[in-house]
């Protein structure tokens, strides 16, 4: 870095209250690691803001430094989006406060905040704000492209449920976006990405749900996948929003309740959460349980902060890991002859794959109402490549573009953007949002990002009108 750019990181220092960090500063390489150890980038600045007024500062010195912007909450995105090469990171992995308003039933969450953090502080009120399946991921990236999980049947998407956000512009000032206030805005941030400032907290609904549930997996060999999958298919409809099911391929873990006879064994398996009252629910899940004949049936109550969390030892940081998802507008024959021969062959020890009915709540949310624009009813298949050894990153890598192309051949186009890698030579930001969305959204984006200077996310060009 040049003597003007040192000169210029000392102010930036003195006007932050938290921390800067450059190539220089020891804790670097700490710092400017994301979850996903294929993404090697190296920032010129890192700043780790403490609040609106940082990030203020930090998107000042960018302007005036002209440097590339990429934002991190919690550093989760598998394509790499939260960080850059020569650029700055506003990183805001120190705002992690959570406050939980009881009698209203919401709860105002920092943008550095992680799914753990939520759920730990709402459920002190038996309160929970539905979000994804791994208890690190961050609550931001995760929010403004949409937000999948457990509770989405019942409650529909985490987008779905917030209620407004405090956004720092690219000129530095402080909005809020709610239905009543900046209400353009609003619609934008529930799906449309980190494309229009930096969000420094949102405030959600949380839900009575919890401190117990139902959770667990009933698992069968692998080469059973196309019943299993089958199975799936034909009962899902019936079943309550209080349920989630969602179909696992995977090797057995080592984790420990899995029965250890079994470790290492390909298998697919319901994992099941029931989110309603207890022994209604095994009343729910004993059809699944008498399904067939179970390799694995694990299914126990517990905390809720123990199922958000109960995937973590399978989801490390720093492993190599090459995603991709898509929407299957149909599941028939073909599609699950499909998606269980590609089940059954996962790459790596740590590959899963997850079959995801997309139905219930989210469905029956009008779609106009959010840019978040898949509301049909379909089924989302999650590849989750992961591996260890870069040595089998081409690999690995082939084996997910091949297995992503088998099922584009049945896909609508649209995969959900928040489980995807970069994909070069496909356009899934356009397959996502159809053409009078895309519209409206580069409109949204050219009144508060004009020159695209948020460019490291799905990117949606400014437009004017
Ligand atoms: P980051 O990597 O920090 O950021 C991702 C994008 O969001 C970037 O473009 C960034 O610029 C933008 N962004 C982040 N914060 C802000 C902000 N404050 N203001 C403006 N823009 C911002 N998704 C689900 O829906 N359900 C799941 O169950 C689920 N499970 C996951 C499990 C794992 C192990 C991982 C790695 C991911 C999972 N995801 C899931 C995907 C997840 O939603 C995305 O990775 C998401 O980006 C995570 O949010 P983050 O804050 O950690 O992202």
């Amino acid at each position: 870095m040049n003597p003007l750019h040192s000169a210029a990181v000392e102010e930036l220092r003195a006007a932050l209250l938290g921390e800067v960090i450059t190539p220089a500063d020891s804790p670097y390489d700490a710092a400017r690691a994301v979850f996903n150890a294929m993404i090697d980038r190296r920032p010129a600045v890192i700043a780790r803001c403490r609040g609106a007024a940082d990030v203020i500062a930090a998107i000042a010195f960018a302007r005036e430094q002209r440097l590339p912007i990429a934002v991190r909450g919690g550093g989760h995105s598998i394509a790499g989006h939260s960080t850059c090469d020569d650029g700055i990171v506003i990183d805001l992995s120190l705002m992690r406060g959570v406050h939980v308003d009881p009698e209203r039933r919401t709860a105002r969450v920092q943008a550095g905040a992680t799914l753990a953090d939520v759920d730990r502080e709402t459920q002190v009120h038996g309160l929970a704000v539905p979000s994804g399946q791994v208890s690190e991921t961050g609550i931001a990236g995760l929010t403004l492209n949409g937000g999948m999980g457990m509770l989405q049947r019942k409650y529909g998407l985490t987008c779905d449920n917030l209620l407004s956000a405090e956004m720092v512009t690219l000129d530095g000032e402080v909005v809020t976006a709610s239905a009543e206030q900046n209400p353009e805005l609003f619609w934008a941030l529930r799906g449309g990405g980190g494309n229009f400032g930096v969000v420094t907290s949102f405030e959600y609904r949380a839900h009575p749900v919890g401190p117990m549930m139902l959770a667990g997996m009933v698992a069968y060999p692998v080469e059973q996948a196309v019943e299993v999958l089958r199975f799936l298919r034909d009962t899902i409809s019936s079943t309550p929003d209080e349920l989630s099911t969602d179909v696992v391929f995977l090797r057995v873990p080592a984790l420990g309740f899995f029965p250890e006879e079994h470790r290492g064994r390909p298998v697919v398996g319901f994992f099941l959460r029931y989110s309603g009252p207890l022994d209604e629910g095994w009343d729910v899940i004993r059809p699944i349980r008498e399904f067939g004949s179970p390799l694995i049936d694990v299914v126990e109550p517990m905390p809720l902060v123990t199922v958000q969390s109960m995937l973590d030892p399978a989801n490390p940081r720093g492993h190599q890991q090459y995603w991709t998802s898509e929407f299957l507008p149909r599941f028939g024959s073909a599609e699950i002859e499909t998606v269980a021969r590609i089940g059954s062959d996962l790459p790596s020890p740590e590959t899963v794959m997850q079959v995801i009915p997309f139905d219930a709540q989210p469905t029956r949310i009008e779609p106009d109402a959010t840019a978040f624009s898949h509301r049909e009813e379909s089924w989302l298949i999650h590849i989750v490549g992961q591996w260890h050894d870069p040595a089998e990153n081409d690999r690995c890598r082939a084996w997910v573009k091949e297995a992503g192309a088998a099922l584009r051949a049945f896909g609508s186009g649209a995969s959900y953007l928040n489980l995807l890698s970069e994909e070069p030579g496909t356009d899934r930001v356009a397959g996502f949002w159809d053409d009078a969305r895309l519209r409206r959204l580069a409109r949204v984006k050219a009144q508060y990002d004009p020159e695209n200077l948020l460019r490291f996310n799905h990117n949606i060009p400014p437009a004017p009108a």
